[in-house]
C-alpha cells in the first residue's frame, strides 16, 4: 500500500521523471505482490499514467484504490 509519496517541488516537472522512476523500482522490487495506492484529486493523474485499474473489491467500488496485480 502506498499511503504518501511525493517528490520535492524543486525536484518536480524537471523532465527527470524521477515519481515515475521510484514507482518503476518499487514495482520491479515487490514484482509479485498486489500494490494498493490511494490517490488524491491532485495526484490522480500522476496514477493513472501507469494504466493500472481501480480496484473493484466489494469496498472500494472502483473509488477508491488504484491495484497493481502482479
Ligand atoms: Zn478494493
Amino acid at each position: 500500500m502506498i499511503w504518501s509519496f511525493e517528490v520535492r517541488g524543486d525536484l518536480r516537472c524537471s523532465g527527470d521523471h524521477i515519481g515515475t522512476r521510484i514507482i518503476e523500482q518499487f514495482v520491479l522490487e515487490f514484482d509479485d505482490e498486489e500494490i494498493y495506492v490511494g490517490p488524491t484529486s491532485e495526484s490522480m493523474s500522476f496514477w493513472t499514467r501507469f494504466g493500472w485499474p481501480m480496484c473493484e473489491c466489494d469496498s472500494c467500488r472502483g473509488r477508491d484504490f488504484i491495484v497493481r496485480r502482479p
